[in-house]
């Protein structure tokens, strides 16, 4: 009997320790649900006021891709049915041609999707989740200004211009790209951080329903590729599409004027000016200026036994794969996971995790990095389009062998890192069997016409020795 007291007893005490939560966006929202299920007491610091009351919600991009990285870390929680029940399935990439013909391109095998969703309900239905346990506090309007790592002491700013000093045993920096957690980490010996803004802002665009519909096919990601430049829309379940349009801010800066914006509009996306509206084009093109975007890489993600970075705060991705809050996500997941492998031990759970995710969320971060170039450029290429064919082919009639990388990425949870490594494979596969097979058609080609088959006069040993003098470099001479 005494035993089982103490296992208990010991048990609990590690239940009751403090896990402090820095950053009620969306990974950390997520992740107090994640320690609170475990039984800690956790504490969420938000530097916002509470976006559930709020009238105006400031943020990035007005709605996101969830797919399935993303969905397994919500199921986890029990949370993925709720979001998933809100959100617009987006079976293909529908690409918009100069001239307005518009072609899809399926994202994966039928029936798979991604989902198009709101940023600020997942948000609120994430801290709404978190508070459903007793073991969590949401702290508003407090932004951490520093903390220490000697005592682990962070000192928030209230929004009464107060300042509150906390002390937890873990601290979780999920306070997105720009983390006031981080900093501490850039003091240390042996912290690598890189941090690389692209030429390229965005800006979003609301094209409104057109009699109460969509004013575009709704189930679809819908991309206008110009090269340089792009703009993409996503459906929202106002009957809405957000556009979003990603441009070098040198060329932001040429347009100036509502009428520069109809003309840059009549030149690239002429299609879109009729659905958005020529004058809400001119009025909404300057509400906002152009948001930067950046890339962030940074190793290790924990300090001691005391501090984990997750989300943006550890990997801020350019959003060109639709993988940032997925791979956040999947942090929460990650880490639970170890946490369960090693006992809530987090003297040996933190150099396990980032010993674990570092390489993923470095390899996420260079393929969004790849993606920038592919969604704006490559989809407008031939071969890039017939090497999407061939890929999905082979996938289709060899689906454990070739699985294409898209596919990995949004589609399963294979390592980031392992579906790099698997898709350089696969491509120097695929390209030589594709040399292979031109170079038969060539080849056989030749034989046709330069022997035009005249089967039940040429006897086996006659065809073999053609074949053999084919064989000869000079075989093109002779006779
Ligand atoms: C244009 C665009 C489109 C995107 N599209 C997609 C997509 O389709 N799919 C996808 O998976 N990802 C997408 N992303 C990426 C995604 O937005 C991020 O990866 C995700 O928001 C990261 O969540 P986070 O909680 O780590 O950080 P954030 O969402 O940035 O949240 C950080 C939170 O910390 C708070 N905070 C900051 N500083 C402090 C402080 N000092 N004290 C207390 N609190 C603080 C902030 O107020 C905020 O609430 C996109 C990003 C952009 C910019």
């Amino acid at each position: 009997t005494t035993m089982d007291y103490s296992t208990n007893d010991s048990k609990s005490t590690s239940k009751k320790k403090v896990v402090a939560v820095v950053g009620g966006g969306l990974v950390g929202a997520l992740n107090a649900c994640y320690f609170a299920k475990r039984g800690f007491q956790v504490e969420v610091f938000e530097s916002r006021e509470d976006i559930r009351q709020a009238k105006i919600v400031k943020g990035r991009s007005i709605n996101l891709a969830l797919s399935h990285r993303g969905r397994q870390a919500l199921k986890q929680v029990g949370m993925e049915d709720t979001i998933v029940s809100k959100g617009i399935p987006m079976h293909s990439r529908m690409i918009h041609s100069l001239n307005g013909t518009q072609s899809p391109i399926p994202y994966g095998k039928k029936g798979q999707y991604i989902l198009s969703v709101d940023r600020a309900n997942l948000n609120k239905e994430l801290l709404s989740a978190a508070e459903t346990y007793s073991n969590t506090k949401l702290n508003f309007a407090h932004k951490l200004l520093n903390w220490s790592t000697e005592t682990g002491a962070m000192t928030f700013l209230r929004a009464d211009g107060a300042k509150e000093e906390i002390q937890a045993d873990l601290i979780v920096g999920c306070d997105g790209a720009f983390s006031a957690i981080r900093k501490q980490f850039l003091r240390q010996s042996r912290f690598n951080f890189s941090q690389t803004y692209i030429p390229h802002g965005y800006l979003e665009l609301t094209m409104p329903p057109i009699n109460g519909e969509f004013a575009m096919k709704p189930n679809y990601l819908h991309i206008w590729p110009r090269n340089t430049f792009m703009m993409i829309a996503l459906p929202n379940l106002d009957k809405t599409f957000t556009c979003t349009l990603f441009m070098p801010f040198d060329e932001f800066e040429n347009v100036t004027t509502g009428d520069q914006v109809i003309e840059f509009f009549q030149k690239y996306f002429p299609d879109a000016i009729p659905l958005i509206g020529a004058d809400a084009l001119k009025r909404d093109y300057f509400c906002l200026p152009a948001q930067a975007m950046v890339s962030v890489k940074c190793s290790p993600y924990h300090l001691s036994d005391k501090c984990v970075l997750m989300g943006d705060a550890a990997h801020a991705v350019v959003p060109f794969y639709g993988q940032g809050m997925n791979a956040g996500f999947e942090d929460c997941l990650v880490f639970n996971e170890i946490m369960d492998q090693l006992n809530e031990d987090f003297s040996a759970v933190l150099p396990e995790y980032t010993r674990v995710r570092v390489p993923d969320d470095h390899a996420i971060a260079d393929l969004a990095m790849y993606n920038y170039v592919e969604m704006r450029s490559h989809v407008n290429s031939k071969w890039f389009l017939f090497r999407k064919y061939v890929d999905n082919f082979l996938h289709i009639i060899m689906p454990r062998t070739i699985i294409p990388l898209y596919t990995m990425v949004t589609f399963t949870r294979t390592r980031y890192h392992e579906a790099v490594k698997r898709w350089h494979w696969q491509d120097k596969v695929i390209n030589q069997g594709l040399l292979c097979v031109a170079v038969s058609v060539v080849v056989g080609s030749y034989l046709l016409v330069r022997y035009p088959p005249n089967m039940p006069n040429i006897s086996i040993e006659q065809l073999w020795t053609r074949l053999q003098a084919l064989k000869s470099p000079f075989c093109g001479f002779v006779g």
